[in-house]
């Protein structure tokens, strides 16, 4: 029984087939802790899900005892609403299969799975489902708000390859989601987040690629950091959807390709993947490793799974994070100026702006397709900010709110899954006008008590 509420929580426990993990056990802090360690959130129970039939109970019991209930997917949102104070975690965490059809290149994907598991069970057949770039997120919460990554260009974002779904909803039925049944929830799900739902399992389509793809990471000095980002906003433009650029400001790390001496000084760091033969892509690369004066570069055949992992250190779990993002219409003169002016000012050696161009197959596909809605915009920032001291918290908030501020008139929407905590009058900025309305109908729908609130929220 826990004092505070008056819940019987040996019940919930013992109709579990996974664990309840409650305050008084040795693993509750490892349990409680997420990527984010600016969360720091004491829930009564985490209940470690080991299949459908537990993913259920917990609904009904956290809906029964009034409790607020958060869902647990790869613990990657940096908003931290995978953890909640007072009510039940639905930690999806054991629940990790994988399992691929070879023959009709569809993939069942448990709803706990990270990227690594699907990466690697796919590569096993030659076969990958478009995700991100940090394999040790969830396909889940990726999954919900739309997810791109190194070949969403060619294949279109995670929701655009998502065939059905199984959704455990606010009531406790045990729903199947697709083009031809619920419908309507099918096409929440695919941009609106955990508003709507437990996630059990995902099917996808998948594609062939890898082993090796023609892939590298060609590093530009500062002082060219305006020019080379003015030639990158028209260039990535012309390129086939077979090859990603995505560009990073920020201090190079020990790249051992990188003279010593940059190590640690602000740069322009361009990676790039290319779904196609070496010597094409090399063709098409050519200008990004001729423009003047590169401080080094990596190219070649890299590990389809090796990159895929490539980038997991950089954005490891324990340190400390707040991130401010928009869609962009353009990287304008205006926006350059502002974003060399704010990287030379970066409150910690720690943080970035993530630039990704985005336009290819996401955005031939119809704006109302999905909830997600900004198909059309060619770019998205992302202000990475981050740093290990609680004593620089205020600081590096408060920076990255302003660069925020001063790029706003820039932006034209938002991701949803790159909102932070705080950050609720922004969720509207994620949907087309028309788009919201839907979701706000599909949410009275389905979950009419706003019980599935830990979320970036649509409310009935
Ligand atoms: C380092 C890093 C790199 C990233 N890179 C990319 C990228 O390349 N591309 C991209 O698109 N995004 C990227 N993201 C953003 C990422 O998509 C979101 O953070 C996403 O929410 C992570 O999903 P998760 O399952 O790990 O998160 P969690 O924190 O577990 O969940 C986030 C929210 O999603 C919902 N949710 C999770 N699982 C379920 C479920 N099974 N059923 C219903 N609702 C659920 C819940 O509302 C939950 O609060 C990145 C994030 C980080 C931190």
């Amino acid at each position: 029984m826990d004092i505070s509420t008056g819940t019987d929580l040996m019940q919930l426990a013992s109709s579990l087939e996974g664990d309840l993990i409650t305050p008084n056990q040795g693993n509750y802090d490892e349990a409680r802790t997420i990527w984010n360690d600016m969360i720091d959130r004491k829930p009564l129970g985490i209940a470690r899900c080991a299949g459908t039939g537990d993913v259920v109970r917990v609904v009904n019991f956290a809906r029964d005892n009034k409790l607020l209930l958060a869902i647990k997917g790869g613990g990657h949102n940096v908003a931290g609403n995978a953890m909640c104070d007072g009510g039940i975690v639905l930690d999806l965490s054991n629940m990790r299969s994988v399992t691929v059809d070879p023959s009709s290149k569809n993939v069942h994907v448990a709803g706990g799975c990270l990227l690594s598991d699907l990466d690697q069970a796919t590569q096993e057949y030659g076969l990958v489902v478009p995700g991100g770039i940090v394999s040790h997120t969830g396909v889940a919460g990726l999954t919900l708000g739309g997810g791109f990554g190194w070949t969403s260009r060619k294949f279109g974002f995670s929701i655009d390859n998502l065939i059905s779904a199984e959704v455990v909803t606010a009531d406790g039925s045990v729903l199947t989601v697709s083009q031809k049944e619920n419908d309507d929830l099918f096409w929440a799900i695919r941009g609106g987040g955990g508003n709507f739902g437990v996630v059990t399992s995902f099917k996808f389509k998948a594609y062939e690629a890898g082993p090796e793809v023609y892939s590298g990471i060609v590093v530009h000095p500062w002082e060219n950091a305006k020019k080379y980002i003015q030639f990158h906003r028209e260039f990535v433009r012309t390129l086939p959807d077979e090859i990603t650029l995505f560009m990073v400001l920020r201090q190079a790390p020990p790249f051992p390709f990188v003279s010593e001496n940059a190590h640690g000084k602000l740069a322009v760091i361009v990676p790039f993947m290319y779904l196609g033969n070496p010597e094409k892509g090399e063709e098409l690369i050519r200008p990004l490793r001729e423009f003047s004066g590169t401080l080094g570069e990596s190219v070649g055949m890299n590990s389809f799974l090796e990159w895929q992992t490539g980038f997991d250190e950089l954005n490891g779990h324990g340190a400390r994070n707040y991130w401010k993002s928009h869609h962009l219409t353009g990287l304008a003169d205006g926006l350059i100026d502002a974003l060399i002016e704010a990287a030379e000012n970066f409150p910690s050696p720690l943080c970035d702006f993530f630039i990704a161009h985005w336009e290819g197959a996401p955005s031939r596909i119809d704006e109302n397709a999905t909830a997600y809605a900004h198909r059309k915009v060619p770019f998205g920032i992302n202000m990475h900010t981050r740093w290990m001291d609680p004593a620089d918290d205020e600081k590096c908030v408060a920076w990255v709110r302003k660069v925020h501020e001063n790029t706003l008139p820039f932006a034209k929407g938002v991701y949803v899954n790159f909102l932070s905590q705080e950050e609720e009058s922004r969720v509207k900025d994620a949907y087309s006008e028309e788009g919201w309305s839907k979701l706000v109908r599909i949410k009275s729908k389905y979950d009419p008590a706003n019980f599935f609130r830990m979320n970036q929220n649509i409310r009935p």
